[in-house]
Protein backbone atom coordinates (compact mmCIF):
# COMPACT_ATOMS: atom_id res chain seq x y z
CA UNK A 1 0.00 0.00 0.00
CA UNK A 2 0.75 3.79 -0.63
CA UNK A 3 0.77 6.05 2.16
CA UNK A 4 3.03 9.09 0.40
CA UNK A 5 -0.60 11.62 1.57
CA UNK A 6 -0.62 10.79 4.74
CA UNK A 7 3.04 10.87 5.60
CA UNK A 8 2.86 14.47 3.69
CA UNK A 9 -0.13 15.12 6.01
CA UNK A 10 1.51 13.80 8.61
CA UNK A 11 4.22 15.95 8.48
CA UNK A 12 2.17 19.16 8.18
CA UNK A 13 0.03 18.29 11.26
CA UNK A 14 3.12 17.36 13.65
CA UNK A 15 4.22 21.23 12.75
CA UNK A 16 1.01 22.66 14.97
CA UNK A 17 -0.85 19.63 16.45
CA UNK A 18 1.29 17.89 19.37
CA UNK A 19 2.35 14.78 17.79
CA UNK A 20 0.12 15.83 15.05
CA UNK A 21 -2.82 14.05 16.74
CA UNK A 22 -5.35 15.36 18.96
CA UNK A 23 -5.70 11.66 20.95
CA UNK A 24 -2.20 10.24 21.46
CA UNK A 25 -3.32 6.51 20.40
CA UNK A 26 -3.68 7.90 17.05
CA UNK A 27 -0.17 8.21 16.94
CA UNK A 28 1.19 4.90 16.58
CA UNK A 29 3.11 4.95 18.89
CA UNK A 30 2.35 1.49 20.49
CA UNK A 31 3.49 -0.01 16.81
CA UNK A 32 5.10 2.24 15.38
CA UNK A 33 4.76 3.78 11.29
CA UNK A 34 3.11 6.85 10.37
CA UNK A 35 -0.50 6.96 11.33
CA UNK A 36 -3.05 6.76 8.97
CA UNK A 37 -5.38 10.07 7.40
CA UNK A 38 -8.73 8.67 6.98
CA UNK A 39 -10.57 11.24 3.90
CA UNK A 40 -14.18 9.15 4.25
CA UNK A 41 -15.96 6.05 5.59
CA UNK A 42 -19.01 4.16 4.48
CA UNK A 43 -20.95 1.20 5.90
CA UNK A 44 -18.00 -1.29 7.30
CA UNK A 45 -14.95 0.68 5.47
CA UNK A 46 -12.37 3.04 5.94
CA UNK A 47 -10.83 5.24 3.06
CA UNK A 48 -7.94 6.83 3.77
CA UNK A 49 -6.40 10.13 1.73
CA UNK A 50 -3.82 7.16 -0.55
CA UNK A 51 -7.54 5.78 -1.31
CA UNK A 52 -6.62 2.43 -0.06
CA UNK A 53 -9.53 0.92 1.35
CA UNK A 54 -10.05 -0.76 4.80
CA UNK A 55 -12.46 -2.90 6.72
CA UNK A 56 -12.44 -1.00 10.37
CA UNK A 57 -12.96 -2.67 13.64
CA UNK A 58 -12.16 0.51 15.29
CA UNK A 59 -15.75 2.18 14.37
CA UNK A 60 -14.40 5.40 16.20
CA UNK A 61 -13.29 3.55 19.22
CA UNK A 62 -17.07 2.42 19.62
CA UNK A 63 -19.40 4.82 18.29
CA UNK A 64 -20.15 3.32 14.77
CA UNK A 65 -21.90 0.05 16.13
CA UNK A 66 -24.15 0.13 12.64
CA UNK A 67 -21.50 1.42 10.59
CA UNK A 68 -20.22 4.64 9.38
CA UNK A 69 -22.38 7.67 7.43
CA UNK A 70 -25.47 5.10 9.08
CA UNK A 71 -28.07 7.44 6.75
CA UNK A 72 -30.86 7.97 9.74
CA UNK A 73 -27.92 9.80 11.86
CA UNK A 74 -26.17 11.54 8.82
CA UNK A 75 -30.00 12.82 7.62
CA UNK A 76 -30.89 13.96 11.54
CA UNK A 77 -27.85 15.61 11.87
CA UNK A 78 -28.27 17.54 8.59
CA UNK A 79 -32.30 17.72 9.61
CA UNK A 80 -31.21 19.36 12.91
CA UNK A 81 -27.98 21.84 11.60
CA UNK A 82 -30.18 23.68 9.55
CA UNK A 83 -32.11 24.91 11.96
CA UNK A 84 -29.55 26.23 13.89
CA UNK A 85 -26.30 24.70 15.57
CA UNK A 86 -27.08 25.43 19.51
CA UNK A 87 -29.48 27.71 21.38
CA UNK A 88 -28.16 27.20 25.28
CA UNK A 89 -31.56 26.56 25.99
CA UNK A 90 -33.57 23.80 26.80
CA UNK A 91 -34.57 21.91 23.76
CA UNK A 92 -37.72 18.72 23.63
CA UNK A 93 -35.22 16.57 21.32
CA UNK A 94 -33.29 16.35 24.94
CA UNK A 95 -36.19 14.93 26.65
CA UNK A 96 -36.97 12.52 24.03
CA UNK A 97 -33.58 10.93 24.15
CA UNK A 98 -33.31 10.75 27.78
CA UNK A 99 -36.85 9.35 27.98
CA UNK A 100 -35.39 6.43 25.63
CA UNK A 101 -32.48 5.99 27.29
CA UNK A 102 -34.34 5.84 30.73
CA UNK A 103 -36.59 3.33 28.53
CA UNK A 104 -33.99 1.01 27.23
CA UNK A 105 -31.44 0.90 30.58
CA UNK A 106 -32.57 -1.05 33.75
CA UNK A 107 -32.41 1.01 37.18
CA UNK A 108 -32.11 4.60 36.15
CA UNK A 109 -34.93 7.02 36.41
CA UNK A 110 -32.93 10.63 35.29
CA UNK A 111 -30.31 11.26 32.86
CA UNK A 112 -27.86 14.05 32.18
CA UNK A 113 -26.02 14.63 28.86
CA UNK A 114 -22.72 16.00 28.25
CA UNK A 115 -20.03 16.11 25.71
CA UNK A 116 -17.72 13.13 26.53
CA UNK A 117 -16.77 10.07 28.48
CA UNK A 118 -14.18 11.86 30.20
CA UNK A 119 -16.74 14.61 31.60
CA UNK A 120 -19.28 11.81 32.52
CA UNK A 121 -16.97 9.59 34.26
CA UNK A 122 -15.62 12.68 36.08
CA UNK A 123 -19.13 14.42 37.17
CA UNK A 124 -20.33 10.42 38.24
CA UNK A 125 -17.31 10.46 41.16
CA UNK A 126 -17.89 14.26 41.98
CA UNK A 127 -21.99 12.97 42.50
CA UNK A 128 -21.08 9.76 43.96
CA UNK A 129 -18.73 12.15 46.56
CA UNK A 130 -21.19 14.39 47.25
CA UNK A 131 -24.01 12.31 47.68
CA UNK A 132 -22.33 10.11 50.36
CA UNK A 133 -20.41 12.91 51.23
CA UNK A 134 -17.12 10.73 51.73
CA UNK A 135 -13.80 11.75 49.38
CA UNK A 136 -11.81 8.18 48.26
CA UNK A 137 -12.66 5.64 45.15
CA UNK A 138 -11.64 2.48 43.99
CA UNK A 139 -10.77 2.42 40.65
CA UNK A 140 -9.19 -0.88 38.57
CA UNK A 141 -5.67 -1.16 36.89
CA UNK A 142 -6.14 -1.37 33.58
CA UNK A 143 -9.90 0.29 33.63
CA UNK A 144 -9.70 3.75 31.60
CA UNK A 145 -12.77 6.51 32.63
CA UNK A 146 -11.28 9.06 30.35
CA UNK A 147 -8.35 11.68 31.48
CA UNK A 148 -9.47 13.19 34.10
CA UNK A 149 -7.51 13.92 37.33
CA UNK A 150 -8.29 11.22 39.44
CA UNK A 151 -8.15 8.36 36.75
CA UNK A 152 -4.94 9.27 35.56
CA UNK A 153 -3.53 6.77 38.73
CA UNK A 154 -0.44 3.93 38.21
CA UNK A 155 -0.70 1.49 41.45
CA UNK A 156 1.41 2.42 44.21
CA UNK A 157 4.65 0.18 44.47
CA UNK A 158 4.54 -3.02 47.13
CA UNK A 159 1.76 -3.25 49.54
CA UNK A 160 0.39 0.57 49.22
CA UNK A 161 -2.65 0.11 48.16
CA UNK A 162 -3.11 3.81 47.47
CA UNK A 163 -1.91 4.92 43.60
CA UNK A 164 0.38 7.40 42.25
CA UNK A 165 0.10 9.83 39.85
CA UNK A 166 1.28 8.30 36.40
CA UNK A 167 0.88 11.46 34.36
CA UNK A 168 2.74 14.92 35.73
CA UNK A 169 0.54 17.29 35.86
CA UNK A 170 -1.66 14.97 38.36
CA UNK A 171 -1.06 15.97 42.27
CA UNK A 172 -0.22 13.83 45.08
CA UNK A 173 -3.14 14.84 46.94
CA UNK A 174 -4.96 13.94 43.81
CA UNK A 175 -3.80 10.64 43.95
CA UNK A 176 -4.07 10.10 47.75
CA UNK A 177 -7.97 9.71 47.24
CA UNK A 178 -7.93 7.17 44.32
CA UNK A 179 -7.73 3.56 45.28
CA UNK A 180 -6.40 0.83 43.18
CA UNK A 181 -7.85 -2.94 42.84
CA UNK A 182 -7.06 -5.33 40.65
CA UNK A 183 -9.93 -6.38 38.14
CA UNK A 184 -11.37 -9.88 39.14
CA UNK A 185 -9.59 -9.97 42.36
CA UNK A 186 -12.45 -9.91 44.83
CA UNK A 187 -10.30 -10.04 47.92
CA UNK A 188 -8.33 -7.25 47.09
CA UNK A 189 -11.19 -5.10 46.48
CA UNK A 190 -12.67 -6.53 49.98
CA UNK A 191 -9.36 -5.88 51.93
CA UNK A 192 -9.49 -2.23 50.56
CA UNK A 193 -12.45 -1.30 51.45
CA UNK A 194 -11.54 -3.07 54.98
CA UNK A 195 -9.23 -0.73 55.82
CA UNK A 196 -10.56 2.30 54.46
CA UNK A 197 -13.86 1.76 55.62
CA UNK A 198 -15.57 5.31 56.27
CA UNK A 199 -13.59 6.81 53.14
CA UNK A 200 -15.11 5.38 50.11
CA UNK A 201 -17.52 7.15 48.00
CA UNK A 202 -17.62 5.04 44.83
CA UNK A 203 -16.39 1.93 43.38
CA UNK A 204 -15.70 2.56 39.80
CA UNK A 205 -15.22 -0.14 37.04
CA UNK A 206 -16.10 -0.98 33.11
CA UNK A 207 -18.01 -4.06 33.83
CA UNK A 208 -16.71 -5.53 31.04
CA UNK A 209 -13.25 -3.33 30.66
CA UNK A 210 -12.24 -2.94 26.68
CA UNK A 211 -9.28 -0.36 27.73
CA UNK A 212 -6.95 -3.87 28.31
CA UNK A 213 -8.08 -5.56 25.07
CA UNK A 214 -11.86 -7.29 26.40
CA UNK A 215 -11.78 -8.65 29.81
CA UNK A 216 -15.06 -10.72 30.77
CA UNK A 217 -15.76 -10.27 34.20
CA UNK A 218 -15.39 -13.95 35.72
CA UNK A 219 -18.46 -15.38 37.36
CA UNK A 220 -19.76 -13.87 40.33
CA UNK A 221 -17.39 -11.20 40.22
CA UNK A 222 -19.89 -8.33 39.34
CA UNK A 223 -22.37 -9.44 42.18
CA UNK A 224 -20.15 -9.63 44.92
CA UNK A 225 -18.90 -5.74 44.10
CA UNK A 226 -22.73 -5.31 44.15
CA UNK A 227 -22.71 -6.89 47.98
CA UNK A 228 -19.95 -4.86 49.26
CA UNK A 229 -20.70 -1.68 47.57
CA UNK A 230 -24.28 -2.33 49.48
CA UNK A 231 -22.73 -3.55 52.93
CA UNK A 232 -19.96 -1.13 53.15
CA UNK A 233 -22.41 2.54 51.90
CA UNK A 234 -20.29 2.59 48.89
CA UNK A 235 -21.66 3.62 45.35
CA UNK A 236 -21.05 1.33 42.50
CA UNK A 237 -20.42 3.41 39.19
CA UNK A 238 -20.66 1.37 36.03
CA UNK A 239 -18.86 3.03 33.57
CA UNK A 240 -20.57 1.90 30.43
CA UNK A 241 -19.06 4.43 27.77
CA UNK A 242 -18.30 1.24 26.16
CA UNK A 243 -20.46 -1.45 26.88
CA UNK A 244 -23.62 0.75 27.39
CA UNK A 245 -25.93 0.51 24.19
CA UNK A 246 -23.28 -2.18 22.73
CA UNK A 247 -23.57 -5.32 24.59
CA UNK A 248 -27.47 -4.70 25.35
CA UNK A 249 -29.75 -2.30 25.37
CA UNK A 250 -29.54 -1.77 28.77
CA UNK A 251 -25.50 -2.79 28.86
CA UNK A 252 -23.95 -4.74 31.29
CA UNK A 253 -26.74 -4.01 33.69
CA UNK A 254 -28.61 -6.17 31.91
CA UNK A 255 -26.66 -8.86 30.39
CA UNK A 256 -25.23 -9.51 34.23
CA UNK A 257 -28.48 -8.69 35.75
CA UNK A 258 -26.63 -6.33 38.38
CA UNK A 259 -27.94 -3.00 39.61
CA UNK A 260 -25.08 -0.40 39.51
CA UNK A 261 -26.08 3.32 41.52
CA UNK A 262 -24.62 5.43 38.88
CA UNK A 263 -24.06 4.61 35.30
CA UNK A 264 -21.65 6.39 32.69
CA UNK A 265 -22.10 6.65 28.99
CA UNK A 266 -20.11 8.02 26.02
CA UNK A 267 -19.54 6.46 22.18
CA UNK A 268 -22.65 5.00 20.95
CA UNK A 269 -24.64 7.11 22.90
CA UNK A 270 -23.86 9.87 20.44
CA UNK A 271 -24.24 8.06 17.20
CA UNK A 272 -20.17 9.72 16.09
CA UNK A 273 -21.29 13.20 17.48
CA UNK A 274 -19.58 14.12 20.98
CA UNK A 275 -22.12 12.84 23.43
CA UNK A 276 -21.15 11.82 27.41
CA UNK A 277 -23.93 11.06 29.49
CA UNK A 278 -24.54 9.83 33.17
CA UNK A 279 -27.54 8.33 34.96
CA UNK A 280 -29.08 6.64 38.56
CA UNK A 281 -31.86 6.64 39.98
CA UNK A 282 -34.01 9.65 41.36
CA UNK A 283 -32.47 9.87 44.83
CA UNK A 284 -29.11 10.45 43.36
CA UNK A 285 -30.06 12.36 40.71
CA UNK A 286 -31.23 15.03 42.49
CA UNK A 287 -28.40 15.90 43.74
CA UNK A 288 -27.51 17.33 40.95
CA UNK A 289 -27.42 21.18 40.46
CA UNK A 290 -30.16 22.92 39.56
CA UNK A 291 -32.06 20.89 41.88
CA UNK A 292 -29.00 19.47 44.43
CA UNK A 293 -26.10 20.99 45.63
CA UNK A 294 -23.98 18.85 42.96
CA UNK A 295 -22.56 21.51 40.45
CA UNK A 296 -22.41 20.74 37.17
CA UNK A 297 -22.62 22.14 33.81
CA UNK A 298 -22.16 22.51 30.18
CA UNK A 299 -22.33 25.43 27.20
CA UNK A 300 -22.88 22.83 24.87
CA UNK A 301 -24.47 19.85 26.91
CA UNK A 302 -27.24 18.68 25.11
CA UNK A 303 -26.42 20.35 21.66
CA UNK A 304 -29.19 19.97 19.26
CA UNK A 305 -26.82 18.20 16.41
CA UNK A 306 -25.37 15.93 18.74
CA UNK A 307 -28.95 14.71 20.59
CA UNK A 308 -30.38 14.20 17.27
CA UNK A 309 -27.72 11.83 16.14
CA UNK A 310 -27.87 10.26 19.44
CA UNK A 311 -31.53 9.65 19.51
CA UNK A 312 -31.77 8.41 15.69
CA UNK A 313 -29.00 5.95 16.81
CA UNK A 314 -30.88 4.94 20.12
CA UNK A 315 -33.71 4.80 18.24
CA UNK A 316 -32.72 2.20 15.46
CA UNK A 317 -31.28 0.17 18.51
CA UNK A 318 -34.22 0.16 20.40
CA UNK A 319 -36.31 -0.92 17.30
CA UNK A 320 -34.25 -3.61 15.89
CA UNK A 321 -34.74 -6.54 18.08
CA UNK A 322 -32.22 -8.68 15.98
CA UNK A 323 -29.26 -6.20 16.46
CA UNK A 324 -27.48 -7.57 19.38
CA UNK A 325 -28.02 -11.15 18.58
CA UNK A 326 -26.47 -10.39 14.76
CA UNK A 327 -23.61 -8.58 16.67
CA UNK A 328 -22.90 -11.80 18.91
CA UNK A 329 -23.01 -14.07 15.76
CA UNK A 330 -20.55 -11.78 13.72
CA UNK A 331 -18.31 -11.48 16.43
CA UNK A 332 -18.38 -15.33 17.54
CA UNK A 333 -17.46 -16.25 14.07
CA UNK A 334 -14.83 -14.00 13.63
CA UNK A 335 -13.39 -15.29 16.68
CA UNK A 336 -14.09 -18.77 15.70
CA UNK A 337 -12.06 -18.02 12.19
CA UNK A 338 -8.91 -15.83 13.96
CA UNK A 339 -8.39 -18.73 16.83
CA UNK A 340 -8.13 -21.27 13.95
CA UNK A 341 -5.93 -19.26 11.29
CA UNK A 342 -3.65 -18.51 14.14
CA UNK A 343 -3.57 -22.17 15.37
CA UNK A 344 -2.63 -23.57 12.25
CA UNK A 345 0.31 -22.19 12.45
CA UNK A 346 1.08 -22.38 15.92
CA UNK A 347 0.50 -18.89 17.24
CA UNK A 348 0.42 -19.00 20.87
CA UNK A 349 -2.90 -16.58 21.87
CA UNK A 350 -5.76 -16.31 23.60
CA UNK A 351 -8.68 -14.42 22.63
CA UNK A 352 -11.69 -12.70 24.60
CA UNK A 353 -14.28 -12.50 23.62
CA UNK A 354 -18.08 -10.78 24.97
CA UNK A 355 -20.81 -9.70 22.83
CA UNK A 356 -19.45 -7.68 20.13
CA UNK A 357 -16.22 -6.86 21.50
CA UNK A 358 -13.16 -9.31 21.00
CA UNK A 359 -9.04 -8.68 21.50
CA UNK A 360 -6.49 -11.10 20.86
CA UNK A 361 -3.70 -11.51 23.13
CA UNK A 362 -0.61 -12.99 21.88
CA UNK A 363 0.08 -15.07 24.81
CA UNK A 364 -1.53 -18.60 25.72
CA UNK A 365 -2.25 -17.85 29.50
CA UNK A 366 -5.89 -16.63 30.01
CA UNK A 367 -6.24 -13.05 29.99
CA UNK A 368 -7.83 -12.07 33.46
CA UNK A 369 -6.69 -8.43 34.05
CA UNK A 370 -4.00 -5.73 33.61
CA UNK A 371 -0.84 -7.97 34.60
CA UNK A 372 -2.12 -10.86 32.36
CA UNK A 373 -3.14 -8.63 29.44
CA UNK A 374 0.48 -6.70 29.93
CA UNK A 375 1.90 -10.40 29.47
CA UNK A 376 1.48 -10.27 25.45
CA UNK A 377 3.97 -10.26 23.56
CA UNK A 378 3.83 -6.61 22.01
CA UNK A 379 6.54 -7.72 19.17
CA UNK A 380 4.39 -10.12 17.66
CA UNK A 381 1.03 -7.78 18.19
CA UNK A 382 3.12 -4.94 16.08
CA UNK A 383 4.05 -7.70 13.29
CA UNK A 384 0.04 -8.89 13.69
CA UNK A 385 -1.30 -5.31 13.46
CA UNK A 386 1.14 -3.78 10.29
CA UNK A 387 0.50 -7.08 8.66
CA UNK A 388 -3.17 -6.69 8.90
CA UNK A 389 -3.57 -3.06 8.27
CA UNK A 390 -1.35 -4.68 4.49
CA UNK A 391 -4.52 -6.81 3.70
CA UNK A 392 -6.91 -4.06 4.12
CA UNK A 393 -7.54 -4.90 8.04
CA UNK A 394 -7.53 -1.58 10.32
CA UNK A 395 -7.59 -2.58 13.94
CA UNK A 396 -6.53 -0.45 16.91
CA UNK A 397 -2.66 -0.15 16.88
CA UNK A 398 -2.41 -1.24 20.76
CA UNK A 399 -2.46 -4.57 22.19
CA UNK A 400 -4.44 -3.22 24.50
CA UNK A 401 -7.77 -1.84 22.95
CA UNK A 402 -10.54 -4.10 22.21
CA UNK A 403 -12.15 -4.69 18.51
CA UNK A 404 -15.54 -3.13 17.60
CA UNK A 405 -18.04 -5.51 15.37
CA UNK A 406 -20.32 -3.41 13.53
CA UNK A 407 -23.47 -4.37 12.37
CA UNK A 408 -22.20 -3.11 8.93
CA UNK A 409 -19.96 -5.74 8.52
CA UNK A 410 -21.56 -8.76 6.15
CA UNK A 411 -19.95 -12.17 6.24
CA UNK A 412 -17.88 -11.53 3.08
CA UNK A 413 -16.13 -8.85 5.00
CA UNK A 414 -15.60 -11.81 7.68
CA UNK A 415 -14.23 -13.82 6.22
CA UNK A 416 -12.01 -11.60 4.43
CA UNK A 417 -10.61 -10.74 8.13
CA UNK A 418 -10.13 -13.91 8.75
CA UNK A 419 -7.94 -14.83 5.40
CA UNK A 420 -6.24 -11.88 6.38
CA UNK A 421 -5.50 -13.24 9.93
CA UNK A 422 -4.64 -16.55 8.37
CA UNK A 423 -2.23 -15.16 5.54
CA UNK A 424 -0.63 -12.89 8.31
CA UNK A 425 -0.34 -15.86 10.42
CA UNK A 426 1.77 -17.82 7.97
CA UNK A 427 4.21 -15.14 8.11
CA UNK A 428 4.54 -14.03 11.67
C1 LIG B 1 -13.66 6.00 25.78
C2 LIG B 1 -13.90 5.79 27.21
C3 LIG B 1 -13.97 6.84 28.13
C4 LIG B 1 -13.65 8.26 27.75
O1 LIG B 1 -14.53 8.78 26.82
P1 LIG B 1 -14.09 10.07 25.95
O2 LIG B 1 -15.33 10.38 25.17
O3 LIG B 1 -12.94 9.62 25.13
O4 LIG B 1 -13.73 11.13 26.90
C5 LIG B 1 -14.33 6.57 29.42
N1 LIG B 1 -14.59 5.32 29.82
C6 LIG B 1 -14.52 4.28 28.98
C7 LIG B 1 -14.85 2.92 29.47
C8 LIG B 1 -14.15 4.47 27.66
O5 LIG B 1 -14.05 3.41 26.84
Amino acid sequence: MNYTRSSTLFKAAEQVIPGGVNSPVRAFKAVGGTPIFIKKAAGPYLYDEDNNKYIDYINSWGPMILGHAHAPVVNAVIEATKKGTSFGTPTEIETQIAELAVNMVPNIDKIRFVNSGTEACMSAVRLARGFTGKDKIIKFEGCYHGHSDAFLIQAGSGAVTFGSPNSPGVTAGTAKDTLLARFNDIEHVKHILETNKHDIACIILEPVPGNMGCIPPKEGFLQALRELCTAYGVLLVFDEVMTGFRLAKGGAQQVFDIQADIVCFGKVIGGGLPVGAFAARNEIMNYLAPVGPVYQAGTLSGNPLAMAAGLAMLTDLNNDAAVYSRLEEKTAYLHEGCAKALNKHNIPHTINRLGSMMSIHFDPAEVTDFQSAANGNNDRFKQFFHGMLKQGVYIAPSAFETWFITDALSYDDLDATIAACEKVASEL
